[in-house]
């Protein structure tokens, strides 16, 4: 057998458990494993956030996880990572053309980045960070109240958003009325969603614009924790 444990980052105590706490006690008497002799034992990093404020600097540029190009829901990264790393390759080749390997040179590789995966990735993260704050309960209730179906959860992770006809709206809203507390953390997700992804669109043309955009983005992001009542780290350090 080959069991794997995802845990999210530290948000909370309960989240930030090792993995091998939940094998001890969920798994390690279970009638799959009791008896079983454990062959190898390991672990990795998965980076889930909003993209990088920028991918470039002055003779560097980064791709896949060093550039944390992951889908911060599903934790999925060959995907982006190959991508990010094509859309890396042709900002190089450019670079060795026009010979500048400058900031502003390599600038190009963040709006193209964005466009083809980072606005989405960011879109992802808000609702990351919603589900995070999501007690056990809260998910459990959620799912069985079937509030978004499978493939729901899925297109929202494949392309950070769901194009609804007015009769899966209802359907949907139906289900929401089941789980209220739930639903409505779900509706504000979906706003910050919105509200990130026009903002990740004006995305600065040039490093100069670099600095007041981001104090948007923070602004958009204190706003959201604020409402979410949790309180991210990296906001109070800018
Ligand atoms: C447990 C686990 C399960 C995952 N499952 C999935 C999955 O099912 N599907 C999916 O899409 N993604 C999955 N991911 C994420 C995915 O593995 C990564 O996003 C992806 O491999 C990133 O590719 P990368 O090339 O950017 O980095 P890496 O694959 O980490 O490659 C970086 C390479 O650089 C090498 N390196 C590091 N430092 C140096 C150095 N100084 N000099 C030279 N070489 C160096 C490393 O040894 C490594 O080989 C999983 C990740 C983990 C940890």
């Amino acid at each position: 057998m080959n069991i794997g444990l995802g845990l999210w980052g530290k948000l909370s105590e309960e989240q930030g458990l090792n993995p091998r706490h939940n094998y001890d006690k969920y798994l390690a008497n279970s009638q799959y494993t009791r008896g079983r002799k454990i062959i190898h034992v390991g672990g990795g990093i998965v980076p889930t956030r909003r993209p990088l404020p920028s991918l470039v600097a002055n003779g560097f540029l980064a791709a896949g996880d060093a550039a944390v190009t992951v889908n911060p829901v599903h934790g999925g990264g060959i995907g982006p990572a190959l991508l990010s790393a094509e859309l890396a390759s042709k900002t190089v080749l450019e670079a060795f053309e026009k010979g500048d390997f400058t900031e502003r040179g390599l600038w190009r590789y963040n709006i193209e980045y964005l466009r083809a995966y980072g606005i989405k990735q960011a879109m992802l993260d808000v609702f990351r960070l919603m589900l995070q704050t999501l007690t056990n309960d809260q998910l459990n209730r959620g799912l069985k109240a079937r509030l978004l179906t499978e493939d729901e959860v899925l297109e929202i992770s494949e392309k950070g958003s769901l194009e609804l006809s007015l009769i899966d709206k209802l359907k949907i809203g139906l289900r929401l009325m089941k789980v209220p507390d739930v639903a409505s953390k779900l509706r504000l997700a979906l706003r910050y969603m919105g509200e990130v992804k026009n903002l990740y669109e004006t995305y600065p043309e040039s490093p100069s614009g670099l600095s007041s955009w981001y104090g948007k983005l923070t602004s958009v992001y204190h706003d959201y924790a604020g409402k979410l009542g949790i309180t991210l780290k990296w906001l109070s350090n800018t």
